[in-house]
């Protein structure tokens, strides 16, 4: 138990709202700083797989997840021209639930228990610099005020300062890569299953959110164009549509009814290279930014925040608590991010005799052996860090 002690998390995103509420129901006063006026979430949704569920329900938010976005039953690799199936992994194990989640819907429900387990929330309040001074954290507020805190955990994202106190400062590089994202209304006759539409140096995947009210889509695209980095940036919606222009139908009448889109560069980070100093710790993208080949970033987020919070409340021991918590997770998280950058070349292929052939073989395999192709990815989806 971490009774009384005290906890300063920096970042109210779903890592760092996981770990405020798993500590705070361990019985540590948790404070979190969240440098945005309110927590708030963009519109998109996120594919909660089995991994990141099992987090979620051990800390109690399951139903009330579940409620929001119900199961979804297969995920369904198509050819970009006619549609056709590849491939289909079916979800339908009862103990490996898969959900698609708004992200808007998963973060209230963090933030709401977190509050209730009494996790104080210091909103607009951004930290500028991070520093270890022995057994303590020093942290420098936008305001100019200097706080010094004890065991702080860091889920402050991409752009981590607490990330610099621990690491020298990495380069990230432009993948060649560029994502547009989308939530649309939608009339909830689409099934609950993600699509992913496999195009030559594109794909997108499509799934529906909240009952099917909305419809989420996810677009990747390889060019040589920069684009920046962030959830923020809009587009024009026609580039998207144009970008997709010949793929099927189905995917161009979905194109034409978007109304606003969010452009971003994908970048490849390095996982940093030390997670622990002091008493600081990262987690979530601070600690492990990933592309989003996979859909792991917040699942392995989840992960962190109750690997973090355990190994915090068997061990007396700070140090000893750290060092255990990276030892368990920076190698599984590194394989995962890897594994992630690995995907994207095989959802891109061009047309011609690699494409021919891997398509065939994921056909075949369909037909004769659906479970070898789901068993690659058992040791992401099937890791219960709440059991283990
Ligand atoms: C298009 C897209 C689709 C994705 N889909 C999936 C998916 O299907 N499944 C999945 O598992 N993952 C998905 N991810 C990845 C996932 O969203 C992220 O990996 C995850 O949200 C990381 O959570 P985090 O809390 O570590 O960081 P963030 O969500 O970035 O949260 C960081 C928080 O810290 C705050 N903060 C930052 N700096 C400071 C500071 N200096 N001071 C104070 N506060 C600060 C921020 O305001 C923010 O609230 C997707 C990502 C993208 C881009």
């Amino acid at each position: 138990m971490l009774l009384g002690q005290r906890v300063t998390v920096i970042g109210g995103g779903i890592a760092g709202l996981a770990a405020a509420l798993a500590a705070a129901l361990r019985g540590a006063e948790v404070t979190l700083l969240e440098q945005a006026p309110g927590i708030t979430e963009v519109g998109a949704g996120i594919q909660v797989s089995p991994n990141g569920w099992a987090v979620l329900k051990a800390l109690g938010l399951a139903e009330d997840i579940a409620a929001k976005a119900p199961r979804s039953r297969a995920v369904r690799l198509r050819d970009f021209r006619r549609g056709a199936e590849v491939f289909s992994f079916p979800l339908t194990r009862e103990d490996r639930p898969w959900h698609f989640v708004h992200r808007a819907d998963l973060v209230d429900t963090l933030a709401d228990a977190a509050r209730a387990a009494g996790v104080r929330l210091r909103l607009g309040t951004r930290v500028e610099t991070v520093a270890i001074d022995g057994d303590e954290t020093s942290l420098t507020l936008a305001d100019g005020t200097v706080e010094t805190h004890g065991l702080t955990l860091a889920a402050d994202g991409l752009s981590s300062p607490a990330r610099t106190a621990l690491n020298a400062r990495s380069r990230p590089y432009f993948t060649g890569q560029v994502a547009w994202r989308a939530t649309l209304p939608d009339d909830g006759s689409l099934p609950a299953e993600a699509h992913v539409f496999m195009g030559p140096g594109r794909h997108l995947v499509r799934y529906p959110l909240r009952q099917g009210r909305l419809v989420n889509i996810v677009a990747v695209e390889e060019r040589d164009d920069w684009a920046a980095e962030g959830w923020h940036h809009t587009d024009d919606p026609a580039n998207l549509a144009r970008a997709f222009a010949d793929f099927c139908p189905e995917v161009r009448d979905l194109l034409a009814r978007v109304g606003t889109a969010h452009l971003w560069g994908l970048f490849r980070h390095p996982v940093a290279p030390v997670w622990t100093g002091g008493r600081l710790a990262l987690l979530g993208d601070a600690a492990h930014p990933t592309l989003p080949f996979l859909a792991q970033g917040a699942n392995m987020a989840l992960e962190d925040a109750w690997v973090l919070v355990r190994c915090l409340a068997e061990d007396t021991d700070t140090a000893a608590a750290l060092a255990a918590y990276a030892a368990l997770r920076r190698p599984r998280c590194a394989r995962i991010v890897q594994a992630a950058e690995d995907n994207a070349t095989a959802y891109h292929l061009r047309p011609g005799p690699l494409r021919f052939a891997a398509h065939s073989a994921l056909r075949l395999a369909a037909r004769t052996a659906p479970h070898l192709v789901t068993a690659r990815f058992e040791w992401v989806h099937g890791h219960d860090v709440t059991k283990s």
